[in-house]
């Protein structure tokens, strides 16, 4: 299998990337273009395999989505506030089109298993892979397999306990309100909390001690759950490098040399795989490992 092609579909709330790619994982040719209405962004993915063959295609997909391949609506998105795409079986409607094998998986899935076939978690037999942007998602890998079985993990949604001078905001999850991780800690909540988009807020801000609380919860709670050998951090909101530091030190504080973990700098860490490529590289070799079955 030294000279396929594997094709990546990132189907994501704000907008689709497609690409393609070498045995190695590298991107040949990549087009993005905004989620629109299902039918018309499907076509377009449509349009760019019909142009670029490959000889199969992993699919990382926003959620909820079915992601069981013995379901009935494998590939068919559920509850999500986006009403036009509720009930729209992604998979199904690509099968109709493009005769190649197709595996779909969640959008932090395939993130976390780039990071495991050649990225952060290259020399781990698991790992946890997070993204804290508009949502909050995680995806968890134990032996190359996804943790899961009755649909996915839904780890952005996990209740936290709420930092002192953080008691009086609502949140913005919709579903579980104030203690909802995604409610407190996602993008949209620093907006929401602030008036100012994240990118935008100084790093001497005080909501970034509060955030890393959060977010430092969400990893412990990851150690305690998985006991991963990895957890990686991606999405906007970590493009904050400062972040990260803030993260580790909360961590370990929160931890109270409970349990054991090697050295925070290597054990919580960013993404290894640049230019947000995590999942494209994931897409890549679930393809691969849907061709070779
Ligand atoms: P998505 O989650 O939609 O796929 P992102 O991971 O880029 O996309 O997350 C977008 C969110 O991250 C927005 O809420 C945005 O304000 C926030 N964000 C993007 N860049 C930064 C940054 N440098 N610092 C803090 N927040 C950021
Ligand atoms: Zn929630």
């Amino acid at each position: 299998m030294n000279n396929v092609l594997l094709g990546s579909i990132e189907a994501g709330g704000t907008k689709f990337v497609c690409a393609v790619g070498d045995s190695s994982f590298n991107v040949q040719e990549q087009v993005v273009f905004p989620t629109g209405e299902p039918e018309e962004t499907l076509a377009q993915v449509i349009e760019f395999f019909s142009a670029h063959p490959v000889a199969a295609i992993g699919i990382g997909s926003f959620g909820p989505v079915e992601v069981d391949p013995a379901s009935a609506d494998y590939g068919k998105i559920l509850a999500t506030p986006k009403l036009a795409w509720r009930g729209v079986n992604i998979l199904a409607s690509l099968k109709k089109h493009l005769a190649i094998p197709l595996f779909l998986t969640t959008d932090v899935n395939s993130s976390a298993y780039g990071e495991y076939v050649k990225g952060a978690s290259v020399n781990d037999h698991s790992c946890v892979y997070f993204t804290v942007g508009t949502g909050i998602g995680g995806g968890a890998i134990q032996n190359g397999q996804f943790i899961g079985g009755y649909t996915h993990a839904e780890m952005g949604h996990t209740f936290i306990k709420r930092h002192p001078l953080d008691q009086d905001f609502e949140g913005v999850c919709p579903y579980h309100g104030a203690d909802c991780l995604e409610g407190v800690a996602s993008g949209p909540s620093l907006l929401a909390r602030t008036g100012q988009k994240g990118e935008q807020l100084p790093e001497n801000h005080e909501i970034w001690t509060i955030l890393a609380y959060y977010i430092a919860q969400m990893v412990l709670n990851a150690r305690l759950n998985f006991a991963p050998e990895r957890v990686i951090l991606g999405g906007g909101v970590m493009q904050q490098e400062h972040l990260m530091e803030k993260i580790r030190a909360t961590f370990e504080e929160l931890n109270n040399g409970y349990v054991e973990v090697p050295d925070v700098r290597e054990y919580i860490v960013n993404p290894a795989i640049s230019g947000n490529g995590s999942a494209t590289v994931g897409n890549f070799a679930l393809a691969l490992r849907e061709l070779e079955k």
